[in-house]
């Protein structure tokens, strides 16, 4: 009999697969498990695996779990995927591998501001409002140049563009804008895909695809 798969695996080989349709490289896509409201229990057995790279939503949160985690593991690479105060931009900087919410000028020059104060420079994605909907934070798409000038006059290393679609309706459409976007600006790193739309994200050019529920199961 063979041995069922883990969740990890399975992702893993359906990015594989996606990959393989786009005639793209699977290394070319960086699988970040979001490990938001998730404790250290459930956060160990992927990292056992091999799993580097986490992705959590709220600063206080990560700092609480991850600086045990990391003594353990000390390769592993965190990414901030949810929306920043300006007031955490310090704690931010400190903790983080990247940044996917980079989305206004007055976080431009907190983590400017951090970035200088601590002498780490982390790489930032900006995140685009592609479904125009406030609530979930984001750029507004006609600000994004200005903005993208903004964190390049601040020696923001820029990773990319990040994005979240609106819910529950295709997300194809949204995700061709971001890759568009990018390649408009010059910039590499496309982090787009959840759960539910991982392999069409990186079908159309996603460089890092965000996933939980699929590998953690629902969050409480
Ligand atoms: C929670 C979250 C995810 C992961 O969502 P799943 O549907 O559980 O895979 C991805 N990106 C962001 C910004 C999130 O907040």
């Amino acid at each position: 009999m063979e041995k069922a798969e883990t969740p990890l695996q399975q992702v893993q080989a359906n990015i594989a697969k996606a990959c393989t349709i786009a005639r793209r490289e699977p290394g070319e896509v960086t699988l970040v498990a979001v490990s938001k409201t998730h404790p250290a229990e459930a956060i160990r057995p992927l990292l056992v695996e091999g799993q580097r790279h986490f992705g959590e939503n709220r600063v206080q949160e990560a700092q609480g779990k991850w600086p045990a985690l990391r003594e353990e593991f000390p390769a592993v690479q965190l990414h901030l995927i949810g929306q920043l105060q300006s007031n955490k931009a310090e704690d931010a900087v400190a903790l983080f591998d990247a940044i996917h919410s980079l989305d206004r000028p007055s976080l431009v020059k907190a983590l400017a501001k951090a970035m200088d104060k601590t002498g780490r420079r982390v790489p930032c994605f900006v995140q685009v409002d592609v479904g125009e909907e406030e609530q979930k934070g984001g750029c507004p798409i006609a600000d994004l140049p200005a903005l993208l000038d903004q964190a390049r006059e601040a020696d923001i290393p820029l990773a990319g563009l990040m994005c979240i679609p609106p819910f529950a309706i295709e997300p194809a459409p949204f995700f061709a804008l971001l890759d568009k976007f990018a390649r408009d600006h010059g910039l590499e790193g496309r982090s787009m895909g959840m759960s539910g739309d991982y392999e069409t994200a990186i079908k159309l050019g996603a460089t890092h695809v965000r996933v939980g529920t699929a590998l953690f199961g629902e969050r409480g």
